[in-house]
């Protein structure tokens, strides 16, 4: 049964995640603006907030089920401001470590803050295309290669890299590796400048003969197959639950752009008058009725995936959903609210036309919105990869 209703305690623990991103919005415009310098760990203001996380694992059974409520949070993060008022402790790498570890390695690097490292400067949305390599000598496997655009590249203690054992295998050659932080051989090369979500970390690595124990293979299967992905669909997995999280990402951007473009509409004596019909409706109504319709069936697409996932049940298709509608109304809402209010939402004295480029992102990684509507399409009508590339 679905249910939309929120116990007490979850509409407690939204309402204090949505006054966090408002304590940190003040924050928000300094970090845009020196991209240089890495926020703090945790601002000043986070300490008259206390951490909700506990308060999240300590919910009670008859409370939205916990990947549901994950893509709720990421929504009212979101909806403050991309910088957070705490870094959180864990990264993409993690969910990697979930998807794909042993039970032993989920155990010694499940509190270790892990960076995920698949693109390189000639491998993006195919990531059969990977050129590092890593070779088994003895007991060590040696990576060597080149990585870019690492989301918290910098500040993680390690990363899981993807690199091809065997390149003529394609996908069944690419394993992926735990890196630690000091490892001999990896360092981060420099700190990626972007159009936006500047206050996030993002890094530029390079492995040269970097030397890591055997055992550092994700999942511990060391076997290429002659025929099919081998062991890449399982590492995809990672991705059921992070293209939702990102697509919560640009539902949180749509939804607070349009509460700052209709407060600033409504201090004008424009507002949507919902009981009129549609015929008596401006233009400027309709275009933020518009809107409001598209954010919100984003928003469904999202809560459907975590659901799924909540569900126990197979969720790949409506993951990329939920990430094309979530990147596709981070990109068309804040640009339709930045055209109604005109200089106004340009203006930089407004978080607006920051949250235009921060939302931008959620449409390009973990697979761009192309790359997920290839993924949807594929699976309506029948196609391989091969025949649907
Ligand atoms: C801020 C930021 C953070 C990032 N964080 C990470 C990270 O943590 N880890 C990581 O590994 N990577 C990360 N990336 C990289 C991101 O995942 C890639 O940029 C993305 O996968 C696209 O790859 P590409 O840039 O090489 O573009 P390309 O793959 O070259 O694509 C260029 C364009 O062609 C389109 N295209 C490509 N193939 C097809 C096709 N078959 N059919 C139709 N259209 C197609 C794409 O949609 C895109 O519009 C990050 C990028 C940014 C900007």
């Amino acid at each position: 049964m679905v249910d939309f209703r929120l116990s007490q305690n979850d509409t407690e623990i939204l309402e204090q995640v949505r006054r966090e991103g408002l304590a940190v919005r003040k924050h928000a415009r300094y970090f845009d603006e020196h991209e240089e310098e890495l926020p703090p760990e945790k601002f000043p203001e986070a300490d008259a907030f206390p951490g909700v996380s506990e308060r999240v694992n300590r919910r009670p059974a008859g409370d939205t089920p916990p990947a549901t409520f994950q893509m709720l949070l990421g929504m009212a993060r979101q909806w403050g401001d991309t910088l957070p008022l705490r870094q959180p402790p864990l990264a993409l790498g993690n969910a990697a470590l979930q998807a794909a570890g042993t039970p032993e390695q989920k155990q010694r690097w499940g509190a270790t803050a892990l960076s995920m490292a698949i693109t390189e400067p000639g491998c993006g949305s195919d990531s059969k295309a990977i050129k590092t390599t890593a070779r088994l000598d003895g007991e060590h496997w040696v990576i060597n290669g080149e990585k870019i655009f690492v989301t918290t590249g910098i500040r993680a203690q390690g990363v899981v890299v993807w690199a091809t054992v065997d390149a003529q295998r394609g996908r069944a050659g690419i394993k992926s590796f735990v890196v630690l932080k000091g490892t001999p051989g990896f360092e981060v090369t420099r700190k990626e400048k972007k159009l936006g979500i500047r206050a996030s970390d993002t890094a530029a690595l390079s492995f040269i003969d970097c030397r890591v124990p055997r055992d550092h293979l994700l999942g511990g299967d060391e076997t290429v197959p002659r025929q099919g992905s081998g062991g890449f669909r399982g590492v995809m997995k990672t991705f059921n639950m992070t293209r939702p999280a990102v697509g919560a990402i640009g539902v949180g951007k749509a939804r607070a752009s349009l509460d700052f473009a209709e407060e600033a509409l409504a201090g004008e004596g424009v507002a949507v008058d919902w009981e009129r019909g549609r015929r008596a409706r401006s233009t400027i109504e309709a275009k933020l009725v518009q809107m409001e319709a598209d954010a919100e069936a984003a928003s469904l697409t999202v809560l459907r995936a975590g659901w799924l996932a909540d569900a126990g049940e197979e969720n790949n298709v409506e993951a990329s959903i939920a990430k094309a509608k979530g990147g596709e109304v981070s990109r068309t809402v804040p640009q339709g609210c930045i055209e109604l209010l005109g200089a106004m939402g340009a203006s930089r004295e407004h978080l607006l036309e920051k949250w235009l480029r921060d939302g931008r992102i959620t449409d390009i990684y973990e697979g761009t919105g192309q790359i997920q509507r290839l993924i949807i399409a594929r699976a309506i009508f029948g196609y391989s990869s091969e025949e649907l590339g």
